[in-house]
């Protein structure tokens, strides 16, 4: 398909007028290409000759319209750290369309209704952050929303100082979030309130339309979803850091990518967001606030159903995520069935980690060619008596694997990967695209797509974090 074959449509305007208002996006000045994702061009059946024109470039800047797209945002409140603000909304992103069951959204495409004192603005490194890390995730395995391109531009934007505009042209099979239903609720509107939850049961769980317990089974998916998504964060070492309702997917995905980080060191404490003085998104609460969450959530949906049926799916919301969570830790370890007690071994090994200063990403893939030699393994941590008590337990658990250690080794090296986008590697993109050159966004890209192959040509960045670089904290300003 080319460009100008392609034809939105815009569902969510089918909704009640409350749920949405028309915008038109602002162009930015002097915008060009600074990477487009083929793979997920070929997804939407769009050709990907067509990436590299100016009227793709016009496109993600709003200036090229496609048939049937009709600009909105959409409303939605939320709790931010911990405190409800009743009316947010898309201040910066505007809908442009749906196509194959996708919706386009351009990040940082200027001012909307619900952009308060905001400009409506990215700048160029929170732009590349997210458009790099939604890719990241999908090539973990991990749901998230995708990105089709990034767009710079001569368009100078004031944050601390001044900086470039882009935008990031991204897309979702949803952009509901928990917060949709909790602006709904707040106003008491009940009628849009029960619209939305029709409109989102369509969208990401159209298997439940026709059962009669519909929104209990609805609100039980979100939560199952939840718990799952979790889970992949705490395995992989992913810090989302703004938790926030509005941050919440109601499809289950990781949505708004802003100060979040991979652990360098292991840290369970570790916060990656700088205005996070407390520690409420801190990387081992996430499992936490998630239920907190999901708990905000069901008091958004208790005009539509009784808080007690609600209230006894949630408190399975621990037990799901504690399985899944073992069960994924489990995978990571190269052991073929999970067995009782393995949650120990877990913990076990968490609490080795913990203090040793071992590099999260490389302590696993490390581990993925254990052969009995504790050497390399030992090599990554300061002291080897925790890792060394660890690994005498591990080795026990091993000898119950039917498999060879080949095979063992083989299912590991497509579990760990090799390749995760640390802060300081996207930081090492941001600062050569501010100077114009965008050969490492590229280069970020192709590891980021393909995270367990082995790119030799990177291994560079398989490797410890450099020491002034760990666990740093990232200002939410974006
Ligand atoms: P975030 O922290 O990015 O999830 O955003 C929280 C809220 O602030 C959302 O409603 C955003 O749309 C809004 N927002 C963030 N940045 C801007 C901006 N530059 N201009 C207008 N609204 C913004
Ligand atoms: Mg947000």
């Amino acid at each position: 398909m080319k460009l100008n074959e392609l034809k939105l449509t815009n569902p969510y305007l089918a909704l009640p007028q409350e749920c949405h208002d028309p915008v038109s996006p602002s162009p930015l000045n002097e915008p060009f290409l600074i990477h487009a994702n083929e793979p997920m061009a070929k997804e939407l059946g769009l050709d990907t000759d067509a990436l590299y024109t100016d009227d793709f470039v016009a496109f993600v800047n709003g200036e090229y319209r496609p048939e049937g797209s009709e600009p909105f945002a959409m409303c939605y409140a939320g709790h931010q750290f911990g405190h409800f603000v009743p009316r947010l909304g898309d201040g910066r992103a505007v809908n442009i369309g749906t196509l194959t069951g996708w919706h386009l959204q351009l990040k940082g495409a200027g001012v909307t209704k619900y952009s308060r004192s905001g400009d409506g603005r990215a700048v160029l490194r929170s732009s590349i952050r997210e458009y790099l890390m939604s890719e990241s995730m999908h090539g973990l395995g991990i749901p998230t929303t995708r990105a089709l391109a990034i767009i710079g531009s001569n368009h100078s934007v004031y944050r601390q100082e001044w900086e470039k505009g882009a935008i990031v042209l991204r897309l979702s099979p949803s952009w509901v979030r928990f917060g949709t239903f909790e602006y709904f609720a707040h106003k008491k509107r009940h009628k849009e309130l029960e619209a939305l939850a029709e409109y989102a049961i369509a969208e990401s769980y159209p298997h439940l339309n026709g059962e009669k317990e519909k929104y209990l089974m609805f609100f039980a998916e979100v939560v199952s979803r939840t718990a799952r998504l979790i889970a992949q964060w705490q395995a992989v070492g992913f810090n989302h850091g703004v938790m926030n309702t509005d941050n919440m997917s109601i499809h289950g995905l990781t949505i708004d990518y802003g100060p979040y980080a991979f652990l360098d060191v292991y840290d369970r404490n570790n916060i990656c967001n700088h205005t996070d003085a407390y520690g409420r998104y801190s990387f081992g609460n996430q499992p936490n606030v998630a239920e907190w969450n999901l708990r905000a959530l069901m008091q958004a949906l208790s005009p539509l159903l009784p808080l007690e049926k609600m209230e006894a799916v949630v408190a399975g919301y621990g037990r799901e995520y504690a399985d899944e969570y073992v069960s994924l830790m489990c995978q990571k370890l190269g052991l073929e069935r999970v067995e009782e007690g393995d949650i120990d071994l877990v913990r076990h090994l968490l609490g080795a980690l913990q203090g040793l200063n071992v590099d999260y990403t490389l302590f696993f893939r490390t581990l993925s060619r254990y052969d009995g030699n504790r050497k390399p393994i030992l090599a990554l941590g300061l002291y080897h008596t925790p890792m060394n008590d660890w690994l005498d337990s591990y080795d026990e658990c091993l000898k119950r694997n039917e498999g060879t250690q080949q095979e063992r080794h083989d299912a590991m090296l497509q579990t760990n990967p090799k390749y995760v986008l640390k802060n300081y590697m996207l930081q090492e993109a941001i600062d050569a695209a501010e100077e114009g050159s965008y050969k490492l966004v590229d280069d970020l890209f192709r590891i980021a797509h393909d995270p367990f192959a082995e790119h030799p040509e990177f291994a560079h960045w398989a490797g410890e974090t450099p020491e002034v670089y760990r666990n740093q904290k990232l200002s939410c300003s974006s």
